[in-house]
């Protein structure tokens, strides 16, 4: 039987990299929730839309279609917005900079998360994000809540970035994730929290292969 995998947690814990290897095994779709909220951030940047004005917000929001499609170059799902492959640009620290500000927006919210459930309703997925356990899928069959202390995440993040070739301070970086666990934690819907029915997963010391042993043992049992 097919079941939700719901893997919520601060940024950088490795949630990503855990929920594709997760999903490969499985044969189960992969969904990256933060990439589509990170989509919308740089549709509200490039159309320099109000945070604030709740019109603009949702006309805004009628004109996007975020969308996860296969990319052959790479093998692997890729973001597009409004058909255009958004996949490098949107994980530029000018977006990580903004996109907590756009997530606590209801309508942005509401929008991304019925999205979120339509792609989930066949059940075989492994969704990743900060809500998904708790809000979008809170029947999900199997949830991890993951954590790490915030130097190895900024480390880990240091790394990937210069993987695709952007050098970014440590600092900026460790402020970056400090400043959205501190948004994401505190809004008021649907806040980053583990759900009570969460695996506590903390990646502190742990290596990739380790976390994804660790999900596939909770959904074995
Ligand atoms: O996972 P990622 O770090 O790419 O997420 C970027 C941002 O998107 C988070 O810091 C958070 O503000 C927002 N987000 C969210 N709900 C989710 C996934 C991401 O609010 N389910």
């Amino acid at each position: 039987k097919k079941i939700v995998i719901a893997i919520d947690g601060y940024s950088s814990c490795g949630k990503s990299t855990t929920a594709k290897r997760v999903a490969a095994e499985l044969g189960y779709a992969y969904i990256d929730t933060g990439a589509m909220y990170r989509a919308v951030t740089l549709y509200f940047l490039q159309n320099h839309v109000s945070f604030t004005n709740p019109k603009e917000i949702s006309k805004a929001l009628d004109s996007i279609d975020v969308a996860f499609n296969y990319n052959p170059k790479v093998k692997r799902n890729e973001v597009y917005l409004n058909g255009l492959n958004v996949e490098d640009e949107i994980r530029k620290m000018y977006i990580s900079n903004q996109v907590s500000e756009v997530s606590v927006l209801v309508e942005v919210r509401r929008a991304m998360v019925a999205q979120q459930q339509k792609m989930g309703r066949k059940r075989g997925v492994v969704m990743d994000g900060r809500d998904i356990g708790t809000a979008v899928f809170p029947d999900a069959e199997v949830k991890i809540f993951m954590t790490a202390d915030v130097d190895t995440r900024a480390k880990r993040r240091q790394q990937e970035l210069l993987e695709k070739k952007q050098l970014v301070n440590l600092n900026e970086i460790k402020e970056n994730l400090e400043k959205r666990d501190l948004i994401d934690s505190t809004r008021a819907e649907s806040p980053l929290r583990r759900a009570e029915d969460a695996y506590l997963l903390d990646t502190s010391y742990m290596i990739i292969d380790e976390q994804v042993e660790f999900v596939l043992d909770k959904v074995a049992s």
